[in-house]
């Protein structure tokens, strides 16, 4: 049985040659000593500690699952332990503020090390990213006391955080939320409500837990301008950072049952004038958690590739051994009595499929990456501004395209094994019900898409798109020399014309239009995400011929990659044309039916 294997080859691959990593780190202050030795010994690092202690777990923690007894909940046999292993080895503060005890390391470092986690162990993955979150609204909103109270335990894994947004009523329109923060004369806040679905709400791996609580002041303005960000310990700490050893009346109500990632708690969470602190400004907390947002939707997205590349690991390794039919052009092992399935065209077609999602996934998760660490690190604010605006266009791009991909991985790699995919033992079974949360957590695939339609595209006519075309536009200039790229770079072109001429044609039939923009928001989502995966294949097939020109790297690997970009232009891009028709059918046949037609 196939077990998860770090895909560092890629990795090395898509940092060293695609995007140049070591070059553009150079150009950062904060950056400029992650050279590529220091980027292969932290990936490195990681692996192991993934692969030996993360990845064996996976399973087993499926099926135990996490238990509730009496408000208090356990996690599967042998999750202590790895988390004690991620935090000593300082894992829990990779990207976090140098100042507070964090190794302000770039956001691209961590996305590969999230996808290893995730397509290792999803339910662990997911008790080590809601507290990179947490830390990241903390050190970018939170004041200067609360930061040196909580990021040091949270950086060292001492402590975890969690997102509590969510309630029964309120899911995506967070408007709608009932809890309640009253001010206190000491400047704190009592914070009173029960959220829904909390990841890691409650669980035994830390001592205490740091929850981000959105609730509504009780003069604030009715609807989503009218929510703040409080902090709330389930533990009380003094100033000196220390458990006082009294509760803060947060308690785990019950925790759900849920399709997958089965070893992550869910948790429905109480807050009974719950001690708690203000984060960045009153009736501004969506803004506020829109920061540490963008990074868990590029979480999410890696959550979609990492299971991905696990079941593509699992099926290829199925397909070249097991033995079924004939290969339709004669038999392949005469000597045994069928070929193995990989022979078979529709099985290459499953495969490919994946791998080439997979790897356009990957970079297309590093290239958004990289323009948060621009964003963040830079010194020019120029260079700034437009990371800002190509992380607003790609993140819900990254996260429902990756995911749903992912999804789509998922479900072809259990097809390649036939029944056996649908048998527990294997371990797809898992992956696809552990995938397909991705789909709909840190807002849906749908609303993805209508942000990224509605107000990344349409409000501002187009604005953002423009900043992407123009790094679309300057890499083809530079490759007009090569002349193996040519044919490429004409699929590509014109699939980048058809995404301009539909972008311009959408901002025109939505001006007037309301419906027009939800009807085309998913096509138009699938159709910017296959022009990205597009526009990543032109750059990883421009590195893997250079590559091979200059006889360095492994040449069956390069050439791998080459074959599987072809096959991604040859046989997936083709699909951004009946996306096109799809958008162009407008509202009409979606808003034809009454609500009792349904
Ligand atoms: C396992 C799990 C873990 C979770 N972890 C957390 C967590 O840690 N913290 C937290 O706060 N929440 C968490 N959630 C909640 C999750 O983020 C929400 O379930 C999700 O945002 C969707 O909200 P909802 O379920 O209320 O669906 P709804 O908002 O009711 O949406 C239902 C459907 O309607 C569509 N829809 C809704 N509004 C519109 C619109 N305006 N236009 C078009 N379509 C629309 C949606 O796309 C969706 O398909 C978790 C959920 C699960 C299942």
């Amino acid at each position: 049985m196939t077990t998860y294997r770090a895909p560092v080859t890629d990795m090395q691959f898509l940092l060293r040659n695609v995007f140049k990593a070591e070059e553009l780190f150079a150009t950062m202050p904060g950056t400029s000593e992650v050279s590529d030795d220091l980027i292969d010994a932290i990936i490195e690092e990681a692996a192991k500690l993934i692969e030996g202690l993360i990845a064996p777990i996976n399973q087993t923690g499926d099926r135990q699952g996490c238990r509730f007894e009496n408000g208090v909940v356990t996690t599967p046999e042998g999750f202590k332990e790895a988390f004690a292993a991620w935090s000593a080895g300082g894992w829990a503060g990779l990207t976090g503020s140098v100042e507070f005890g964090g190794q302000g390391m770039p956001k691209v470092l961590s996305a590969l090390i999230e996808e290893m986690a995730f397509g290792a162990n999803p339910s662990f993955a997911l008790y080590t990213i809601l507290t990179t979150g947490a830390t990241l609204a903390l050190s970018q909103h939170g004041s200067e006391a609360l930061k040196q109270r909580f990021l040091p335990k949270l950086y060292a894994g001492t402590w975890s955080g969690t997102m509590c947004l969510t309630e029964p009523q309120a899911g995506t329109d967070l408007g709608m939320i009932n809890s309640k923060a009253v001010p206190n004369a000491d400047g704190r806040y009592n914070v009173t409500g029960t959220k829904i679905f909390i990841t890691a709400g409650e669980h035994d791996l830390t001592e205490n837990i740091i929850h981000f609580v959105l609730a509504k002041l009780p003069d604030a303005p009715a609807g989503p301008h009218g929510i703040s960000l409080f902090l709330v310990p389930k533990l009380l700490v003094d100033e000196s950072a220390n458990l006082t050893g009294q509760k803060n009346n947060v308690t785990c109500g019950s925790i759900e049952h849920k399709m997958g990632i089965k070893a992550s708690a869910t948790c429905v969470m109480n807050f009974e004038d719950s001690q708690g602190f203000l984060v960045g400004e009153p009736n501004n907390g969506l803004v506020t958690m829109f920061t540490m947002m963008n990074y868990e939707r590029l979480s999410m997205g890696l959550q979609g590739n990492g299971l991905a590349e696990s079941s593509y690991q699992i099926a290829s390794d199925y397909a070249r051994e097991r033995l079924q039919g004939r290969a339709p052009t004669g038999p392949q092992l005469a000597e045994k009595a069928a070929d193995p399935i990989i022979v078979h065209p529709d099985v290459r077609r499953m495969l490919l499929t994946m791998r080439a999602n997979i790897v356009a996934g990957r970079a297309l998760s590093l290239y958004a990456a990289f323009q948060l660490d621009i964003a963040r690190f830079h010194q020019d604010a120029a260079a700034r501004n437009q990371a800002d605006q190509l992380v607003a266009l790609l993140i819900p791009v990254q996260k429902a395209y990756c995911t749903d991909r992912g999804f789509e991985s998922c479900v072809l790699g259990q097809q390649v094994l036939g029944g056996h995919g649908y048998i527990a033992e294997w371990g797809l079974e898992q992956n696809v019900r552990d995938v397909r949360i991705a789909q709909i957590y840190e807002g849906a695939n749908g609303i993805q898409a209508l942000d990224l339609m509605g107000r990344k595209t349409v409000r501002n006519k187009g604005e953002l798109l423009d900043v992407l075309v123009a790094e679309m536009d300057e890499f083809i200039k530079s490759q007009q020399s090569v002349a193996a790229m040519q044919p490429y770079l004409k699929i590509f072109a014109e699939g980048k014309q058809r995404l301009v001429d539909t972008t311009n044609a959408v901002i025109k039939s939505a001006t007037d239009q309301p419906d027009e923009i939800g009807a085309a928001s998913y096509a138009y989502m699938e159709l910017l995400g296959l022009t990205l995966y597009c526009f990543m294949w032109q750059r990883i097939l421009a590195a893997a011929l250079v590559a091979l020109d200059a006889g360095t790297g492994d040449r069956s690997y390069l050439e791998s990659l080459v074959k599987t970009g072809e096959f991604f232009l040859y046989r997936l891009m083709p699909r951004s044309k009946s996306l096109v028709e799809e958008i162009a059918a407008g509202a009409a046949p979606l808003m034809a039916m009454s609500a009792e037609q349904f």
